[in-house]
């Protein structure tokens, strides 16, 4: 049995990780971090997920469980996960991180962490959405270059913090890669004023945010006479929550290295 904590366990995803580790006879839930400070310690943490006592109190540090657990689970904030990497290579720990908004000073440190133990980091854990992305490669190499407008569209509740999410980032980046593109040369995330028209191989990202949305993204294929649009809508966290404690119990037997929901899938 692979013995979980969960960081970041009174945020939205946290909460939702308690139900779907409960859901899954392969795994323990082992302990449940929260904010140092917070008013939370020493609450059970299957009370704060809604799910009865569970006779497991929210705790201030991985320290403070350090015996307890094999993988931790965290979808936190970009510098939290970087401390608790450093925490986890440490200690012989695995990690699932679902966190996202990393900059990419922050995305080097992380791949450095590749050397010093095994994690699964994915901006999006949901396996419908790692199909979308196999899916969209397949497309972009089929239709891309002849002519076709590429254009990534996605939605999220009011309180996502980073924008574009890491998922349409994801999607844009398996769509440049397949035709020889990069982000960095080809995305295009404003646009404002007299910007005037597109240019051919740019891949522009829309954004919206409101309400409880819980997060949708769609690509699309346009040219003269038609249009495909390959999207992805989930309606419930715990689609990424199921595909976070897969992806606990796939890296529980995995060597040192950094690897994507592609790879915990077989996809890659
Ligand atoms: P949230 O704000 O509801 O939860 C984050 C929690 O982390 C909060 O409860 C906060 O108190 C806690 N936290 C902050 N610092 C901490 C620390 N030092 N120790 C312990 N806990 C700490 O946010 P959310 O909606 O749950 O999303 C969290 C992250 O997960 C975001 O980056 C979001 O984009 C990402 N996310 C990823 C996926 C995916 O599939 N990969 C899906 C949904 C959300």
């Amino acid at each position: 049995m692979t013995r979980i904590a969960i960081v970041g366990v009174a945020g939205r995803m946290g909460r939702t990780l308690v139900n779907a580790v409960m859901q899954d006879d392969g795994v323990t839930l082992a302990g449940g971090i929260v904010e140092p400070g917070s008013s939370l310690i020493g609450t059970d943490i299957g009370e704060l997920a809604g799910v009865g006592r569970l006779g497991v109190s929210a705790v201030d540090s991985p320290e403070a469980i350090a015996n307890e657990f094999d993988v931790l689970i965290d979808f936190t904030a970009p510098g939290v996960t970087l401390a608790n990497l450093a925490f986890c290579a440490e200690h012989g720990k695995r990690m699932v991180i679902g966190t996202t908004g990393l900059s990419d000073e922050e995305l080097v440190e992380l791949e450095g962490y590749g050397e010093k133990l095994a994690f699964v980091f994915a901006p999006n854990m949901s396996v419908g959405v790692n199909l979308t992305l196999k899916l969209l490669e397949t497309a972009a190499r089929a239709l891309g270059d002849e002519g076709y407008d590429i254009e990534v569209i996605e939605a999220h509740h009011r309180h996502k913090v980073d924008a574009p999410s890491g998922t349409a980032l994801k999607m844009g980046e398996v769509v440049a890669e397949s035709l020889g593109r990069t982000l960095k040369e080809h995305g295009v995330f404003e646009r404002v004023g007299q910007c005037g028209p597109r240019s051919d191989k740019e891949i522009g990202f829309a954004t919206v945010r409101a309400g409880d949305i819980v997060g949708e993204h769609t690509v699309m294929f346009a040219t003269e006479g038609e249009r495909i649009e390959i999207t992805h809508k989930a309606s419930s966290r715990m689609t990424f929550a199921k595909g976070a404690v897969r992806a606990a119990r796939w890296v529980a037997g995995q060597n040192r290295g950094r690897y994507s929901m592609q790879d915990v899938l077989g996809l890659g």
